[in-house]
């Protein structure tokens, strides 16, 4: 797998403290991680920390980053979630260092650990249920009780955790806590959690265990035991960084890595996280976990989006401590820059409107040629069969407008892309709906590509051929939420779903696509002029192509209403 360069990375604060480390001489090279948890796929979110953690690993030199799966809670972890996050690192266009790492391979060295504390007096096994640890902890301003088995004696502690090892008591019956100090300000500190007994099947180790161990246990020594320098993580383990530190302090692991923490990214209209992202997909509020409106990776790619533009929107957001929410509109300029100069172009028409130019011959074909992309001739030219009866967009035909309307009008003339100009002479109407139903034109032969002197034309739009262009679905997207926050000032007995946007998905069943996108491939994004860039979805059939609207082509976040007027 080659990796992707992250090109010009602005220096922030965390890659500062990289040099300086190594430029003291505290380490040779870096060496980072990418530690999920396998109980949902990646979003966005977890993108910033991918290109970051493989970012640091690629920019130093001899220095790699490992992939680690997260895996101590089997309850919620699955290994669809395993398979779906190492494709989506891969397409993101990072590679790990060596094999796929779990938590789990570790936990025999996690074991042997937890009896080197018992045995140095840093654990005793607890008899307390949840609800008495929960009573016993104490608050921000209170110190916690002291549990009544904090002082067992070493060898009844390690025949109690061994015997929880062996499976002789019942799930929760018993726990393994740190030994620290319950009155510690800090309310990790106070005596947390190590193991729990739970008789889960879990995805890597089968049977073999029925206690697990917490994440805030087993994520320091797995760090330390791959030879982790740098453990960066988001600013919610701050306040676990002692604790972090006193395992590492505390048991005999070959190196003390140091915890780093950098804020999340947050997006406005969405939600990034992996429990609300599991309850949209599984109470059905979208079709999966690759739906295209939802922010994971795998959404995103559906959708159309390109691990080029994600990535320097990675890097434009940039690594800091302070929280903030980022606009969409940030996101989609990354993906519109990278599209514009990649995308071919081709015209598509949405919501068809039928013309016939009368005096156009009536079997009559003009094969106009086109450029396949405008600044880049060397992508060659594509053939636009023009015909008698076309197809405008609906949208582009108004009876009555106001002044600024560029479009056509009756009596109006206009210019059809790549093709002629074109004069409304008549509106047919269904005699009883008083719908549209089609249009009588005529089209000026000399007009083609070059406005003839003093021509005034209002506008220019888009077009197909009536009998030479293929039908097709397309989906228009729009914000996932009605909220920028959907979380926030909920009534009492709402959730976040009651924030949903109940027009986020549109499905144009009657579109128009030219000729030559008979040959689109799936993968490539092709820009409809005046339309945006649109992917060919998963779920076309050779009869029906579905096309997906990755990005229209200006900002919609920030219309008002309709489509712009001036294209
Ligand atoms: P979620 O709340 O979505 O479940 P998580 O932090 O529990 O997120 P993990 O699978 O544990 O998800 O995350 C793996 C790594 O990705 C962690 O180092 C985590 O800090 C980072 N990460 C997760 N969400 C974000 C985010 N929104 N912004 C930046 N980094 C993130
Ligand atoms: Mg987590």
């Amino acid at each position: 797998m080659q990796d992707a360069k992250t090109p010009g990375t602005a220096p922030d604060f965390i890659r500062s403290i990289i040099r300086d480390d190594l430029l003291a001489g505290r380490h040779h090279r870096v060496v980072s991680r990418f530690p999920p948890e396998p109980n949902g796929y990646l979003h966005i979110g977890h993108a910033k920390s991918i290109c970051l953690n493989f970012g640091v690993a690629q920019e130093f030199p001899g220095s790699w980053c490992n992939m680690r799966f997260d895996d101590t809670n089997p309850a919620k972890e699955n290994p669809e979630y395993v398979r779906a996050i190492q494709e989506d690192v891969a397409w993101l266009g990072f590679a790990w260092h060596g094999p796929v790492r779990f938590t789990s391979d570790y936990f025999e060295q996690l074991y042997t650990y937890a009896e080197e504390l018992i045995v140095k007096g840093l654990a005793y096994v607890c008899d307390l249920n949840a609800d008495q640890i929960r009573a016993t902890r104490g608050t921000l301003t209170e110190p916690g009780q002291a549990s009544p088995f904090r002082d067992r004696t070493v060898e009844e502690n390690l025949d109690l955790f061994r015997r929880m090892r062996v499976g002789e008591f019942e799930d929760g019956s018993r726990l393994l806590r740190a030994r620290i100090d319950m009155a510690s300000p800090n309310i990790n500190m106070r005596d947390p959690a190590l193991y729990r007994i739970r008789r889960l099947t879990h995805h890597q180790t089968g049977d073999r265990w029925c206690i697990y161990p917490t994440y805030d246990y087993s994520h320091p020594i797995s760090d330390a035991l791959e030879g982790v320098t740098h453990s960066l993580c988001t600013l919610e383990f701050e306040d676990h960084r002692p604790l972090y530190d006193w395992i590492l302090a505390n048991v005999s692991v070959p190196c003390r890595p140091r915890q780093i923490e950098f804020s999340r990214l947050e997006m406005e209209y969405t939600v990034l996280s992996k429990r609300k992202l599991n309850t949209l997909v599984n109470e059905g509020y979208v079709s999966g976990w690759d739906d295209p409106r939802m922010p994971t990776l795998a959404g995103l790619r559906r959708r159309g989006y390109t691990p080029e533009a994600i990535r320097t929107f990675c890097q434009r957001i940039g690594i800091t401590k302070s929280a903030g929410t980022v606009e969409m509109a940030l996101l989609e300029s990354c993906l519109r820059e990278d599209l514009e100069v990649r995308a071919p172009r081709a015209m598509a028409v949405l919501r068809p409107l039928k013309i016939v130019l009368e005096n156009f011959p009536k079997k009559g074909v003009e094969e106009i040629q086109a450029p396949i992309h405008p600044q880049k001739p060397e992508m060659g030219q594509r053939t636009l069969p023009f015909t008698r009866e076309i197809y405008i967009d609906r949208n582009d035909f108004r009876e009555e407008a106001p002044k600024q309307f560029k479009r056509l009008l009756p009596g109006g003339e206009v210019r059809l892309r790549n093709a002629y100009v074109i004069r409304c002479e008549k509106v047919i109407k269904d005699p009883v709906t008083k719908e549209i139903v089609e249009l009588r034109c005529t089209y000026d032969p000399h007009t083609l590509s070059a406005n003839p002197e003093g021509r005034k034309v209002r506008g220019v739009i888009h077009w197909v051929s009536a009998s030479r262009s293929h039908a097709a679905t397309v989906r228009l997207y729009d914000r996932l939420f009605t909220h920028a926050d959907p979380g926030a000032g909920l009534a009492a007995g709402q959730d976040f779903t009651a924030r949903l946007n109940a027009d986020s998905l549109q499905v144009l069943e009657n579109a128009r696509l030219e000729e030559s996108l008979g040959g689109a491939r799936r993968g490539v994004s092709y820009q409809f002029e005046r339309e945006g860039y649109f992917v060919l979805d998963a779920d076309s059939t050779p009869e029906m192509p579905v096309f997906n609207r990755t990005v229209a082509l200006k900002d919609s976040w920030a219309r008002i209403s309709g489509r712009p007027e001036e294209e």
